[in-house]
């Protein structure tokens, strides 16, 4: 939960009388350390027993923080522990405490945490920036008076700290400072959120919040910021009394707040309208917004020019400091769009100077891929920040981004791509632009990229101009302004030396890397117990095909991956809710529901998909032989499985193969395979709405999410009635999520079969292409883009894994079995080789 509502770090305590509570941290740290979305996130140990802590840094991978250490017991245990953590490599909480207790004034929590400091640099060794000082926050407004100056003390020993203590950071446990106002938590968060405003202007750097309910400084009302400020500043003795003056009324009012400001902006002039218009992405009076503004105007640029960029930057200062998302972004784009599109005509017929953009940039998603709704996010935003974006689509060749982006005189390249073999193409273009001398930047973005695989491997491609991996759509504009301004020397060295410290990181890693003898690993496979076990016998064998409708998916559909593709972070439902995005989010859900709605009306987007199931054997370790029928004598396909070859630190864990669950011969087993797509005349619709972003990229998520439900739902099918051996499984759609059936259904490209070819054989099997209409790219990506496919295992202990890394052996092998090239294999395997 901590994390799905965007905590950076977490804090894991296990102090409670009935735990063994150095026990419960090293179980709790296990599970989550197995939980990807929660061990991105450095763990805070938390605990008053040093015997806990040391329990839990024992086993938490990656630098951990300790909370706390302080000089509480004196000078001997807190160096002893300072020592340990070193030598853990942890970074430490120093609570201001000393032999005498907390410090509460100013000058007893500056006297301390110097104190702590010189020992901790000096005597301890312990790097300045693993120092990180909790000067103490209490609570104000308790009607007592020597309480009054709390928060100021916090404000300035944190200020004293980044001046006196170099490379210390800060911290402090917020929601003490409002303890006096427990049960009014609009209150609470007023006063959470001036603290913090002020806290964060003196320097610091970190907080134990409850990371959903942060509200923005520049939200609250003039009246509550005032008495808040007023009591949180200490600047006037009645500060308490005032607060609790407005407090019930303003608990009251955080509700009906929305309802009544919905009209009142048409009252404004006309630049504050237009202002509105797009910060709301209000498309209901822009027309006649942008008339009004133009007849008042000396010339129809200035309109563009003048409110309406203005406009347009107020939504991009709000995109950038977090406070507004973007969905809402992108209906603002909209909004200008319209209003622009309404002004062309007039500028045209006075032939007016053409606008100044920012910068000229190409995008593209390379040759042999098709998604792309990352790239059209980041173009919407650059746009709105006034670049000018030649945007040439899909599967696009490096001759003509290169041509284009030569004969439009552009500034920068931008070029997207999700699957694994975009990866080499992008690494084409890079030294196709170092080949023709271009010397502008390169920007690289897109579910496989990395910044690990940019400074690697295409840096190195292209010197000539800078190379920069942009993480997501709310870094676009940042990395563009940084790149293309006059003066970006200094961000491109930077960049640069970023770069090459992640690429001796990444060699020195490649050195170290270690793997078994191709035969070890196979003799460590997952031995499944076939003796003991009769594989379930589909009711239905061979090729069947399958077309529900749009409203038979919907039940299936899992929204929470529809909100990260708007980079909305949360789970839903609960997302709706949620304190920071649940309004942007609720939105964006309904904009979604009638979106689908006239989707299903308008009938043209299809479903249609393909599934199999056929009898089928392991050969050797690693192959799969599908048979035409029950004799299992002719083979109508080979599949080539790949197997985990790093060695387990833990011996008792198979080295995995798909492989290994299906059964040798001698065993009667079976195995499924499907291609299904929801994007069937999804282009067609898209290219209706060229001219509303909103719209085109909610269309495709849509279908997006309507394939993966297609997926689920026909998984469902094939175990409950194809192959019929789940017939009394009863999941709603929350299991079904979470994978609570028997069976897996990997599909290739991911990390269990990561070598994308296989789908040609898939394909084959099931005729996909005929029966479903889904084409693969020369890459191997599936078109429609809204498709999925993949292969059904029923084992009971069949799961997901990822193959990891490979060596040269393992390579050769997989070349001979698939009758490939060296070369050719070495295609098609690159990703899992370096
Ligand atoms: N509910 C999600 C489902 C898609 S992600 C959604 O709507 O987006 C889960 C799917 O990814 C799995 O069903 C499987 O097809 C694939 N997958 C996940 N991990 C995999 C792995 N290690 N190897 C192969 N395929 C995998």
């Amino acid at each position: 939960q901590q994390v799905a509502n965007g905590a950076q770090v977490i804090d894991i305590n296990m102090d409670e009388g009935m735990l063994d509570g150095a026990a419960a941290m090293v179980e709790f740290l296990h599970l989550i350390a197995s939980e990807p979305d929660i061990a991105r996130v450095p763990i805070m140990i938390d605990s008053s027993q040093w015997s806990i802590i040391e329990a839990g840094l024992q086993c938490v991978q990656g630098k951990a923080i300790v909370n706390s250490i302080s000089l509480k017991e004196g000078e001997t245990s807190f160096i002893e522990h300072a020592r340990l953590c070193r030598r853990y490599g942890a970074a430490v909480v120093v609570m201001a405490f000393d032999e005498d207790g907390q410090a509460d004034t100013y000058q007893r929590k500056i006297e301390i945490c110097e104190r702590s400091y010189r020992i901790l640099t000096e005597q301890v060794g312990l790097p300045a920036g693993d120092i990180i000082f909790d000067p103490n926050i209490f609570a104000i407004g308790t009607g007592i008076e020597e309480h009054n100056n709390y928060a100021v003390d916090f404000i300035n020993a944190v200020k004293w700290i980044h001046t006196n203590l170099p490379g210390a950071s800060t911290s402090g446990g917020l929601s003490n400072v409002s303890f006096a106002f427990r049960g009014n938590n609009p209150v609470r968060e007023a006063i959470h959120t001036v603290f913090l405003y002020h806290a964060i202007q003196a320097g610091m750097t970190m907080g134990i919040v409850n990371a959903g309910q942060l509200g923005i400084y520049a939200d609250l009302s003039d009246d509550l910021r005032e008495r808040v400020e007023d009591l949180v500043l200490n600047r006037r003795a009645d500060a308490t009394e005032r607060l609790l003056e407005i407090a019930q009324s303003v608990s009251a009012s955080v509700k009906d707040n929305n309802a009544a400001e919905d009209l009142a902006w048409r009252d404004l002039d006309v630049s504050g309208r237009l202002s509105h218009a797009l910060v709301k992405g209000i498309t209901d009076h822009i027309i006649e917004d942008t008339e009004a503004a133009r007849l008042v105007a000396d010339k129809p640029l200035d309109v563009i020019e003048g409110p309406l960029m203005d406009g347009m930057s107020v939504v991009g200062d709000l995109f950038g400091s977090g406070k507004m998302f973007l969905p809402q972004v992108v209906k603002s784009a909209r909004v200008m769009k319209q209003a622009v599109g309404h002004l062309v005509p007039f500028i045209e017929e006075e032939k007016g100077a053409a606008q100044q953009s920012k910068g000229k940039i190409v995008m593209a998603t390379v040759k042999g891929d098709v998604h792309d709704i990352g790239k059209n996010i980041v173009g919407v935003v650059l746009q709105c920040n006034n670049y000018e974006v030649i945007d040439l689509g899909v599967m696009v060749p490096a001759e003509k981004i290169l041509q284009t982006a030569i004969d439009e005189d552009a500034q920068a390249i931008g070029l997207s791509g999700l699957i694994t073999p975009s990866l080499d193409e992008m690494v084409h273009v890079a030294s196709e632009m170092q080949r023709l001398d271009l010397d502008i930047p390169l920007m690289i973005g897109g579910a496989t990229t990395s910044k690990a695989h940019t400074a690697v491997k295409i840096e190195p491609a292209y010197d000539k101009g800078a190379t920069v991996y942009v993480t997501d759509a709310s870094r676009a504009v940042n990395t563009a302004s940084a790149l293309l301004s006059a003066e970006n020397e200094a961000y491109v060295a930077d960049v640069r030396s970023d770069y090459a410290t992640v690429r001796n990181r990444v060699n020195a890693r490649r050195q170290k890397r270690a793997f078994l003898d191709l035969g070890d690993a196979r003799a460590n496979a997952a031995a499944l117990n076939w003796s003991g076990y009769e594989p379930p016998v589909p009711r239905q064998l061979g090729v069947q095909t399958i077309a529900p409708s749009l409203t038979e998916l919907l039940p299936f559909v899992d929204w929470t991956p529809f909100f990260m593709t708007w980079e909305l972070a949360g789970k839903y439902p609960k997302i709706l809710e949620d304190d920071v995005v649940g309004e942007a989010a609720t939105q964006l859900f309904s904009d979604a529901q009638e979106m689908l709605q006239y989707l299903i009306e308008d009938g043209r987007l299809q479903a249609r998909g393909v599934y199999g199931l056929w009898p089928c054997n392991r050969v050797g370790s690693d192959d799969l032989e599908v048979y035409a029928d029950e004799h299992r004598a002719e083979v109508i396909a080979t599949l080539h499985h790949l197997r985990q070859q790093t060695p387990k630190p833990d011996d008792a864990a198979p080295n995995y193969s798909l492989a290994d669950f299906i059964a040798p011969r001698g065993v009667a087993d079976y195995i499924g395979g499907f291609a299904v797509t929801a994007g069937l005349h999804c282009d067609d619709i898209v290219a209706e709405h060229a001219d509303d972003d909103y719209a085109s990229i909610m269309i495709k998520a849509l279908a997006d999410r309507l394939a993966e439900a297609f997926a689920e739902y026909l998984h469902a099918h094939v175990r409950q009635h194809a192959w019929g051996y789940a017939d009394t499984e009863d999941l709603d759609n929350q299991a079904l999520i979470k994978e609570q059936y028997q069976g897996i259904r990997p599909a290739p490209g991911y990390p269990a079969c990561p070598e994308h070819s296989e789908k040609q054989t898939l394909f084959r099997l099931l005729n996909a292409t005929e029966h479903s209409g889904i084409t693969l790219t020369e890459s191997f990506a599936m078109a429609p883009a809204a498709a999925v496919s993949g292969w059904y295992f029923s084992h009971p202990e069949s799961r997901y894994f990822g193959v990891g890394k490979i060596d040269q052996n393992q390579l050769t092998d997989y070349a001979q079995r698939k009758g490939l090239t060296e070369a050719e294999a070495t295609q098609l395997l690159r990703p899992l080789l370096d």
